[in-house]
């Protein structure tokens, strides 16, 4: 087996070198900057567009419903109100899961290629060789759960940002009229999330000081936002 290893990597040293004979950087990586494998993933991507906006506005969607039924769950105890998620809501979170998924779409294909990067690595750990590898990718991005995988990952990286923005999007429907942010309150709470919430309530439409006009704030942000204000009358006329 280790035979077989050294030999491959000789074989993509010798592969790489220019037909003069003259020695150089020798190029053995066919990672995905490899024109091949690049191509292909173009390719694969061009020919799912349409799914992975598809697969990936449906998580979101699913998240926004989850946000606004959360802010009517909360409003209907507080005030003891039966109000049910408005169409017209389901119907702008929809445009909203589908315009997010739009600008997602480039970051679905950073995990994929982060995928393929991952693959090709362990191929070549294991001395597979280069058109072996390229063969392997190929057989790889032809299977549509590797797109799957890609734009799910994705779409769950994202899935409460969705429901915070429904949430405050349920809260601004309703006229909330003021918000706060909420750390996790222990010592991991970062600077930015820290004044966040020392502002304390603001205007719901005002940003908060990180700029952001909801949390997460970052990638593994913990906070959570509360609103004011709602009346009776704003749920039961739904
Ligand atoms: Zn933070
Ligand atoms: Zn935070």
């Amino acid at each position: 087996m280790t035979v077989d290893i050294h030999e491959s990597v000789l074989r993509w040293v010798l592969d790489s070198l220019p037909a003069d004979g003259r020695a150089h950087e020798p190029q053995v990586d066919p990672g995905p900057e490899h024109p091949d494998i690049e191509a292909r993933m173009q390719e694969s991507l061009e020919q799912n567009r349409g799914r992975i906006l598809k697969l990936l506005a449906s998580v979101l969607l699913t998240a926004t419903l989850a946000g606004l039924r959360a802010a009517l769950d909360y409003w209907n105890a507080e005030l003891g109100t039966h109000a049910q998620t408005p169409e017209t809501w389901v119907q702008d979170m929809r445009h909203w899961a589908e315009n997010r998924a739009r600008r997602l779409f480039a970051t679905v294909e950073q995990a994929l290629r982060e995928a393929v990067d991952q693959m090709v690595e362990r191929l070549k750990e294991n001395g597979v060789l280069r058109n072996q590898i390229l063969e392997q990718v190929n057989k790889f991005l032809s299977q549509s759960e590797t797109i799957n995988a890609s734009a799910n990952r994705v779409g769950m990286e994202n899935d409460s940002d969705a429901t915070y923005a429904a949430f405050l999007y349920a809260n601004q429907e309703l006229g909330a009229p003021g918000k706060c942010w909420i750390t996790a309150q222990d010592h991991r709470v970062c600077i930015a999330c820290q004044q966040n919430q020392w502002a304390g309530w603001i205007p719901i439409d005002v940003l908060f000081p990180s700029g952001h006009d909801r949390p997460p704030a970052h990638p593994r942000c913990r906070c959570a936002a509360r609103y004011h204000g709602v009346t009776r009358k704003a749920l039961v006329s739904l």
